[in-house]
């Protein structure tokens, strides 16, 4: 479905992201996997892609970096000779009630978790644009539609995503280029592994599937609107929650 496009993939070392990068590389995209700090994580992912036969490179970047992103895109763009697809799916959590959030913890969430998807498009808007073709994906969450407890600075920066991702949807339509988000649930990652086992109880009970999803769950959908087959599909969140937030 992606043959020959070039994927660049924030947060791919592990998750969510590394499924999606998996799922690329199965249907023939070459990628570019962005990750924070753990290089053994990106070097399997990258690992795992050259066995399917596919081609990968992994770059470190903080995506909530601004002049790092614009390096890194160069990088890229000099190593692939392009770049078709992008994901921002970098994603933190610091999570407390806001009576006790430290003013650090809003800050570093919003600052990867939403800066770092503005950085990342402002750097390859205008080479999409230059192309008049590209996708880009945000990888949000059901946070940032229905908020939560505990979570003020991640559902801010999830709800930002949400308006940037319908305002690039709008300001890049003329020129063929599509901005859409996918609003996970509960998914099995690091990031919920790290939620107190009882709470992700209480929280999957309240999910009407009944269970946790998994990262291919995401991934999936992701390459669906990666493709040529969502050509017509943009400015659109859809949630992939097992029904939590319906
Ligand atoms: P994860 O397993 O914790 O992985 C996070 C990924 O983001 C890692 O690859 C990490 O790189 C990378 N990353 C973190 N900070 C970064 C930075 N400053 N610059 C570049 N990369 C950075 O997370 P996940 O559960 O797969 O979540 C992926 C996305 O889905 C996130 O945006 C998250 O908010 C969203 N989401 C997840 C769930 C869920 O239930 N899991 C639900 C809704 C939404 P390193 O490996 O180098 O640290």
């Amino acid at each position: 479905m992606l043959t020959g496009k070039v994927a660049v993939i924030t947060g791919a070392s592990r998750g969510i992201g590394r499924a999606i990068a998996l799922e690329a590389a199965e249907n023939n995209a070459r990628v570019a996997v962005i990750y924070a700090g753990n290089t053994a994580a990106a070097e399997e992912t990258v690992g795992e892609i050259k066995k399917l036969g596919g081609e990968a490179k992994a770059y470190q970047c903080d995506v909530g970096l601004f002049e790092e992103t614009k390096k890194t895109i160069d990088k890229i763009i000099e190593d692939f000779g392009g770049i078709d697809l992008l994901v921002n799916n970098a994603g933190v959590t610091r999570d407390s009630l806001l009576l006790s959030m430290k003013e650090e913890a809003f800050d570093e969430v919003i600052n990867v978790n939403l800066k770092g998807a503005f950085n990342m498009i402002r750097h390859v808007y205008s080479h999409m644009m230059k192309k008049r073709a590209g996708r880009i994906l945000n990888i949000t969450s059901v946070a940032g539609i229905m908020g939560n407890a505990g979570q003020a600075n991640y559902a801010s920066a999830k709800a930002g995503m949400i308006g940037l991702t319908k305002t690039v949807a709008r300001e890049l339509a003329s020129r063929n280029i599509t901005c859409n988000a996918i609003a996970p649930g509960f998914i099995e990652t690091d990031m919920t592994a790290a939620m107190p086992e009882k709470i992700l109880e209480e929280a999957v009970k309240a999910v009407p599937l009944k269970r946790v999803g998994r990262p291919e769950d995401v991934s999936r959908l992701a390459v669906f609107l990666l493709s040529d087959l969502a050509g017509y599909i943009t400015g659109e969140v859809i949630r992939v929650d097992g029904g939590l937030c319906m």
